[in-house]
């Protein structure tokens, strides 16, 4: 999407919620003036650094510092530096939650010798993007995995898993158990309507199954990081998210059955009231809410 367009677009949203105005734009414009990443501590070893782009986590290890996610282009730096002021053990890993710009540019101001990991889909999505192709795949991933992974052992141990199409076809859970915390990247952004890439296979119709999924099958987190959120939220709220998709999935359904558009749908819906702090506020990106009816739509007739 040429910036331009993404600027347009973000005004649009920004003029009715400076929240918004955040709104995990996956190729966001570069901010004017000074990085200032801000620290928030979540346990004594794990940090979410905010600012320039999706959440960024900072897993301090026996052994070395792990990192989940590294921001839009011009922030690696930053969260370099921040993590130096954090700790005096290098950084060993990078995970990415998924492909877009505001969780996956900074890769290539990391040091080369930090193993990149994301899940397999994230890998080919990568592999699309310029800002790779600008660095001599500086920061691509080189382990993948599909479903599951561990990575280390005891109170460093990380597990990875995928369950499915959700904001892209590659949405890693990222669980420190010794912390009983994960790292669940924009496939929960934040309290409202998530954005759905369809053309990273993204999918509307299997997002409530997805998210509840991966509710059921991890065991022993309370805490949750969330891709885009100001503060870190429950995993009963990871429940909650998936009854807000579920609901708007039949909404949607049930309009497009009775042979609405995408735009009349989109017209209609509201937040159900039971969804206290929700944002009613839908990002422009990917079309809107029409456009995510249309990808249900679209979702819908592949199904037949
Ligand atoms: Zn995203």
């Amino acid at each position: 999407m040429k910036r331009g367009l993404v600027l347009g677009l973000l005004v649009a949203v920004g003029a009715s919620s400076l929240t918004a105005r955040a709104f995990y734009s996956p190729q966001a414009p570069q901010q004017q003036g000074p990085k200032v990443v801000e620290v928030d501590k979540v346990k004594d070893n794990l940090f979410v650094l905010k600012g320039g782009g999706g959440n960024t986590a900072v897993f301090v290890t026996t052994t070395g510092v792990v990192v989940v996610d590294a921001k839009n282009p011009g922030w690696g730096q930053p969260i370099l530096d921040k993590v130096k002021e954090l700790t005096n053990k290098p950084i060993t890993t990078l995970i990415n939650t998924h492909t877009h710009g505001d969780h996956v540019s900074g890769n290539v101001e990391f040091p080369a010798t930090v193993e990149v990991v994301t899940q397999e889909n994230t890998k080919a999505n990568m592999e699309k993007m310029d800002i790779f192709k600008q660095n001599d795949n500086r920061g691509m991933p080189k382990k993948t995995f599909k479903d599951k992974m561990t990575i280390g052992k005891g109170a460093d141990q990380i597990d990875l898993y995928y369950f499915g199409p959700g904001h892209t076809n590659g949405d890693a859970w990222v669980v420190f158990p010794a912390l009983r915390t994960a790292h669940v990247g924009d496939l929960f952004a934040s309290k409202g309507l998530p954005l759905v890439d369809g053309a990273n296979g993204g999918s509307v119709l299997h997002y409530p199954e997805t998210v509840n999924k991966g509710y059921s099958g991890i065991k022993n987190v309370d805490t949750v990081i969330n891709g885009h959120s100001n503060t870190t939220t429950t995993w009963a709220d990871v429940k909650q998210f998936a009854d807000f998709n579920q609901d708007f999935l039949t909404f949607a359904q049930n309009a497009l059955k009775a042979g609405k558009t995408p735009e009349q749908a989109a017209s209609e819906w509201k937040v159900p009231e039971k969804y206290t702090g929700y944002s009613s506020q839908v990002a422009q990106l990917f079309g809107g809410l029409p456009g995510r009816i249309q990808r249900l739509q679209e979702e819908m007739g592949q199904k037949k």
